[in-house]
């Protein structure tokens, strides 16, 4: 890998998610070598790939590459990999460009898509973790528009038309929100030979609310908002096979729709080499409250599960998780190599929050919970600071001011498109 063997201690990050680059960026002065590893050149910034997904924001905009984040740091170093194992005892990280070995090794490799065995969703559905799962969304969308203007069969058209989102978490409400205003606003005009009324956009959720780690309030909200935007919500249902046309639900439902995106599920991402008995039920590495789980070795953020009294099921898997687990292992690297003690992660919660479509978001603050127009104006305020990088910032703020009074989303561009595999 061509990283020099220094004489200081060497810490390998993998993933350089909200937690990796947390942890990297507060380890990256330190006088010790950092060792960044991730399969992309880039972080993402997951909350708003549904807007790219439903051409509301260039993918550019939502990723900041590594190596500008780190430039003129001489003892960090980024290597653009996929890392397909870790052998503990050797202490080395095995890769598809070689091996590294480490003192000190940290896993944030995040979460990845949950089917639950339903391998006909699996095989139809599409997922969005990565942008290039949102862009291939986006385009299965429109190229589904582009067939439906040539289909003279009524039922394969509104097929065709029609979108299936499984899962009412903060994914599937925003990705429906989205694509509800999308067929109000954009469609009529890009296809004015198609009777948009016939276009039904579907969300179904297991559990008998949406949101259902946020306040009641919340869902219900998002529940009526949804239901305004005339999106069709299944509460209760579990979606149990797909054959790409038809989703086929609990209580003998059958839904049509040729898009079906799943967003009901995640599940931990360790990579081989984690023995099996540190894996949970959710393949999450178990960790203890510093985040260890061996002697060299820790995992953050999405990819861990710490057991307390008050997450007996591990910490929600969420940015704010991820980054404060980073900051804290930072401090707690630099103590163990000094010597010191390491202290326990404690989760400040913030809160959460939703958009489901313009004026329309809901926000759980620890002592405030608020919906609607101000909501919404909170979220985006959040979310624009939150992004990394200044361009990034003005990017996104204009694309919502434009948007906002154009009712525009003019990225509904087929760039590479979608062929089912
Ligand atoms: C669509 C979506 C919307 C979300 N919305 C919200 C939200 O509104 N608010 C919120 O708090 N959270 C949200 N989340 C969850 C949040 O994004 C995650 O909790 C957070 O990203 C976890 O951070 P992480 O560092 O653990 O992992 P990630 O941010 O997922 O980063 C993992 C990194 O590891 C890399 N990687 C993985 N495996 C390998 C490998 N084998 N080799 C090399 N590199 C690897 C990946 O490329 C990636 O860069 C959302 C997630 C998704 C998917």
């Amino acid at each position: 890998m061509n990283i020099p063997k220094v004489n200081v201690p060497r810490i390998v990050i993998v993933g350089g998610g909200f937690g990796g680059l947390n942890l990297a960026r507060a380890l990256s002065r330190k006088n010790i070598q950092v060792v960044l590893l991730d399969k992309h050149n880039y972080h993402t910034f997951q909350p708003l790939l549904y807007q790219v997904a439903t051409a509301g924001l260039e993918p550019d905009s939502i990723a900041y590459p590594f190596r500008k984040i780190f430039k003129r740091q001489e003892r960090f170093f980024f290597r653009l990999t996929d890392v397909e194992s870790i052998d503990m005892k050797a202490k080395k990280v095995c890769t598809s460009i070689g091996e590294l070995t480490y003192d000190y090794l940290v896993l944030a490799t995040g979460s990845q898509t949950n089917f639950f065995g339903l391998e006909d969703v699996e095989r139809h559905g599409m997922s969005m973790k990565e942008i290039p799962e949102a862009l291939d969304i986006r385009s299965l969308i429109l190229q589904n528009f582009e067939r439906a203007l040539l289909s003279n069969d009524l039922e394969e058209r509104e097929a065709l038309m029609n979108v299936i989102i499984v899962g009412g978490g903060p994914t599937g409400v925003e990705l429906a929100g989205a694509i509800s205003e999308l067929r109000r606003h954009v469609l009529p005009q890009d296809y004015p030979d198609l009777d948009l009324r016939k276009m039904t956009i579907h969300l179904v959720e297991a559990s008998p609310r949406l949101l259902v780690a946020m306040s009641e309030k919340a869902s219900k909200k998002a529940l009526e908002f949804l239901q305004k935007m005339d999106v069709q919500v299944w509460l209760n249902t579990f979606v149990e096979n797909y054959d790409g046309y038809i989703a086929g639900a609990n209580g003998g439902a059958k839904i049509s729709g040729q898009t079906l995106i799943w967003a009901a599920g995640v599940q931990g991402n360790p990579v081989l080499g984690v023995p099996e008995d540190l894996k949970s039920k959710g393949n999450r590495i178990l960790v203890d409250e510093t985040n260890r789980f061996g002697p060299a070795e820790f995992a953050i953020g999405d990819a861990a599960q710490m057991t307390t009294e008050q997450f007996p099921y591990g910490h929600p898997m969420l940015a704010q998780v991820a980054m404060q687990q980073g900051k804290l292992l930072s401090k707690n690297i630099m103590s163990l190599i000094e010597g010191g003690n390491l202290k326990p992660f404690k989760y400040a919660d913030r809160g959460s929050m939703a958009t489901i479509g313009r004026n329309k978001a809901v926000v759980d603050l620890p002592k405030f919970k608020f919906q609607g127009a101000f909501a919404w104006f909170v979220w985006m305020f959040i979310h624009v600071i939150a992004l990394i990088g200044f361009r990034n910032k003005l990017v996104v703020a204009f694309n919502w001011m434009y948007n906002y009074f154009r009712y525009a989303r003019d990225i509904r561009l087929i760039i590479r498109p979608y062929v089912k595999k």
